[in-house]
């Protein structure tokens, strides 16, 4: 059994059958969008629902928050979550 088919506990119907997917969010909108990569995102194979815990909202917040300010508005910054929150 590996790291990449464990399963972990659904936060919205308990079973245990949820996996983490890396995914791209976009944060803000306009000039203020920016991109976030491999954002751990909880997709449950029971209930079908694809979430994002609470942690990690908040530190979608953070990140956002701490986006350089002086970014062109034809460029969006990226920023990777993996490299950014490797607690997660
Ligand atoms: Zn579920």
């Amino acid at each position: 059994m590996t790291k990449q088919t464990a399963t972990i506990q659904c936060e919205q119907c308990g079973h245990d059958s949820a996996r983490i997917r890396r995914v791209p969010q976009t944060l803000g909108k306009g000039e203020d969008l920016i991109v976030v990569e491999n954002v751990p995102l909880v997709a449950c194979r029971n209930c079908g629902e694809s979430y994002f815990t609470a942690d990690t909202l908040h530190h979608l917040e953070h990140i956002r928050s701490t986006r350089e300010t002086s970014t062109s508005p034809r460029q969006i910054p990226v920023a990777n979550f993996e490299a950014l929150v490797p607690a997660l």
